[in-house]
């Protein structure tokens, strides 16, 4: 069990242009020590401690030994910690400490590889820089986790590739994919009303997103989460955007539709087609509001679709004495075409 513990902007130096973490985690409470009794007194049993917003980095060697001390009650049922932050600054004291105090997976916020935009954000980092951390982490035995952002300003789907590429060489342990939400009071609210920042049409970022997640999968490497989740983000804060509360669900559903008719194309099937697949996966061959059937109809697929012993994310698809094997991976080719 992994008990999230969020540190409202703690060890931000510096503030991105899209966040404010006193909404993303509804929480205000900068009484660190009494947010962690809060958060522990009553648990029972082992957990791992996940030490979440904020910039771990950020902190000086003092603070970040302080922060730990906060935990010392209860040492004995923590079995480890996770921790997320920007990969700057990186300091050899900090990484010490962090092993110290059984730190074993970093995640690395790396909203994108192209540097003008890590610039537009105020990353206040490169690039290079997570690159460079990421290496120096590993090789000090941590597991790395990156965290990507889609639908920002001036990315297109080239950046969405290079984010790909760098995902494939530096294979982290696991990844998350959050869509941008604007949000009322920051400062890329301020660009978006001023029109500085006009955002794509939200399947344009769905994928995006499918994009990386498709790549992922191939690589085996777990997306352990694809939005915001309902308790991370205030909605009434969200001007504009791509939050929408069931955004996975929404991405895994695109794919599915892009594998079906890759799939119908290959084997040059048109007309009633029936979908042998996964119980799990009828919501995701429907699409939301039923948007897939429309999209098959349109392609001249009238599908349906019967229950199966498949794996999830693997179907049957079965035209007269025409039948196909295919999975949600087969929506990645679609992309190169
Ligand atoms: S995105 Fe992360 S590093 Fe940037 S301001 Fe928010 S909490 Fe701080």
């Amino acid at each position: 069990m992994i008990i999230p513990i969020f540190l409202t902007h703690l060890g931000c130096r510096d503030r991105c242009i899209y966040c404010d973490q006193g909404c993303i985690t509804s929480q205000n409470d900068i009484d660190i020590r009494r947010l962690i009794e809060q958060s522990l007194q009553h648990k029972e049993g082992l957990y791992e401690i996940g030490l979440f917003g904020g910039n771990i980095f950020g902190l000086s060697p003092e603070y970040l030994k302080r922060l730990f001390g906060h935990f010392e009650d209860y040492r004995d049922k923590i079995t480890n910690f996770r921790i997320s932050t920007k990969p700057v600054p990186l300091n050899e004291e900090l990484i010490a400490i962090l092993k110290e105090h059984r730190v074993t997976v970093i995640e690395l916020g790396i909203p994108s590889f192209n540097d003008h935009i890590l610039g537009m954000l105020n990353r206040k980092h490169t690039a290079r820089d997570l690159v460079r951390a990421y290496h120096a982490l590993k090789e000090r035995g941590f597991q790395i986790a990156l965290q990507f952002m889609v639908g920002l300003p001036d990315e297109t789907f080239d950046d969405i590739r290079e984010t790909v590429e760098n995902m494939t060489g530096l294979n982290p342990h696991y990844i998350r994919i959050y869509p941008l939400a604007i949000l009322s009071g920051t400062p890329l609210c301020g660009l978006y009303e001023e029109k500085g920042f006009i955002p794509v049409a939200f399947n344009e970022v769905l994928e995006r997103a499918l994009y990386i997640y498709l790549n992922a999968l191939q690589l085996k490497i777990k997306v352990v989460k694809m939005g915001l989740t309902d308790n991370e983000v205030l909605k009434e804060r969200i001007v504009a955007g791509y939050y929408h509360p069931a955004f996975g669900y929404l991405v895994r559903s695109h794919g599915f539709y892009r594998a079906i008719l890759a799939v119908a194309g290959r084997a040059s099937m048109s007309g009633k087609a029936t979908v042998v697949l996964n119980k799990k996966d009828i919501p995701h061959l429907l699409g939301h509001r039923r948007d897939n059937m429309k999209g098959f109809e349109e392609h001249g697929l009238a599908v349906s679709w019967e229950t199966g012993e498949m794996p999830p994310g693997t179907f049957q698809l079965v035209s007269g004495s025409t039948r196909a094997g295919g999975t949600i991976l087969d929506a990645l080719p679609s992309f190169y075409k």
